[in-house]
């Protein structure tokens, strides 16, 4: 398996060059919103360390991680009004990983209301922003 890279996209995030429309944060997880969301409130938790993705993560963090993702989808059920909530979590090419820092997605759904394709359409960063407000409160409430 290749090793880490630590130019990838998601790494210039959580080192703050690159901007994000952030959700979460703890001492070893960081979320934020999907920039091409399958759903409204699509978010993305990360581990803080470096890790490809499931194969080579540390499980302390992998688990740190599903209990970030536990979190933000019981407040995005609330933030949503969602019915339920998917999670995908992609590891290489061949299963489907675009960006090679391990992220769990998190995805509100509606009843009936299929999700868009991967990557296909890329949200208005004031919607973002208005989402990442909303799913922040919740957290906080
Ligand atoms: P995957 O590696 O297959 O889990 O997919 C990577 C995900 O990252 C896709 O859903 C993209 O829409 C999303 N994505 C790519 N670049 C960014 C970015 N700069 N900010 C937020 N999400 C991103």
């Amino acid at each position: 398996m290749p090793s880490y890279d630590a130019n990838n996209i998601f790494a210039k995030i959580l080192r703050g060059e690159l901007p994000c429309h952030k959700v979460y944060e703890d001492e070893r997880a960081f979320a934020f919103l999907d920039i091409m969301p399958r759903a409204p409130g699509h978010t993305l938790v990360l581990p803080k360390a470096p890790a490809r993705n499931l194969l080579d993560a540390d499980p302390g963090d992998l688990a740190h991680v599903m209990q970030a993702a536990q979190t933000i989808a019981r407040a995005a059920i609330k933030a949503f009004n969602a019915d339920g909530i998917t999670v995908q979590q992609f590891n290489e090419s061949a299963g489907g990983q675009v960006v090679f820092h391990l992220h769990v997605h998190v995805i509100p759904r509606k009843a009936g209301v299929p999700l868009k394709p991967p990557a296909s359409v890329k949200e208005e960063p004031s919607v973002l922003s208005d989402q990442a407000l909303k799913l922040a409160a919740a957290l906080k409430a």
